[in-house]
């Protein structure tokens, strides 16, 4: 006996008082979800690849708002938000302490503007979204005529956007049809 006990003194505590202290998480943990309003464009390509539908987003068209949410309950620590989002809006942090009486306290959500199409008025997408493109296509470094062609296009709803862009698409398709026979 004695020398079991002197023993387990010399290994000393093999657990850790948890959670009287904190626990250190190992490199690439998978915890909670971190996001960032503010970092967020509202693209959604996070709530198309959730599995278990975590993520979800709202878009009232009368309004012109679009509402981005997660509910911590849902989440499996894929990481597939992570891995899709374009900004880096939402990214697996260490937290793993998710345990609550309410589930208010395991939903985040975020308000977002839409913009709205500059010929019909309607609500199309995202506006921070639409100032991301249109920030990459001044990047592209295109020439300004045809870069304002695009821009102009891309200030339209997708519908605005075909009747506007068909005059010019219909003869190139119509000479490649042509071509063809
Ligand atoms: S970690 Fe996975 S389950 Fe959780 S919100 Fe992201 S995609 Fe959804
Ligand atoms: S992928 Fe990123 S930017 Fe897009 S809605 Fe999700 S968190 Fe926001």
């Amino acid at each position: 006996m004695l020398k079991l006990i002197k023993e387990v003194m010399r290994v000393g505590d093999a657990t850790v008082p948890y959670p009287f202290v904190k626990v250190d998480v190992a490199p690439g943990f998978r915890g909670k979800p971190e996001y960032d309003p503010v970092q967020c464009i509202a693209c959604a390509a996070c709530v198309i690849a959730c599995p278990p539908n975590a993520l979800s987003m709202e878009t009232n068209l009368e309004s012109g708002t679009r509402t981005w949410s997660i509910f911590y309950g849902r989440c499996i620590f894929c990481a597939r938000c992570e891995e899709v989002c374009p900004t880096g809006a939402i990214r697996l942090g260490d937290d793993f302490e998710l345990a609550s009486f309410s589930r208010d306290d395991l939903t985040v959500r975020a308000d977002f503007r839409l913009a709205a199409c500059s010929e019909c008025g309607a609500y199309f997408a995202s506006a921070k979204s639409l100032d991301r493109v249109l920030s990459l296509l001044d990047q592209a470094g295109l020439p300004p005529e045809s870069a304002d062609d695009r821009k102009a296009l891309l200030h339209m709803c997708p519908e605005c956007r075909r009747k506007t862009d068909l005059p010019r698409v219909k003869p190139i398709v119509q000479e490649a049809f042509d071509g063809r026979l």
